[in-house]
């Protein structure tokens, strides 16, 4: 089983914190809506985007 982020959209604030932490560029922010969503790029589960994130937008699911 592969893990990776679920945005929570209604928590998002568009702060792009997530996305400066992302090494790996799972992570993108959406410019038209201005909040952030996966990318399908692997996620190397380091989780450094969940400890940035502010409102708690972040969660870890399961990776189609
Ligand atoms: S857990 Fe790490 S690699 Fe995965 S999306 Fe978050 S910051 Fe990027
Ligand atoms: S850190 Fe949280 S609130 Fe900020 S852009 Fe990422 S998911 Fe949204």
């Amino acid at each position: 089983m592969s893990l990776t982020i679920e945005v929570i959209k209604e928590k998002c604030v568009g702060c792009g914190r997530c996305v400066r932490v992302c090494k790996t560029g799972t992570l993108k922010m959406d410019r038209a809506s201005g909040l952030v969503y996966n990318t399908k790029e692997h996620c190397d589960n380091c989780w450094d985007c969940i400890y940035a994130c502010p409102t708690k937008a972040l969660d870890i699911m399961e990776a189609e």
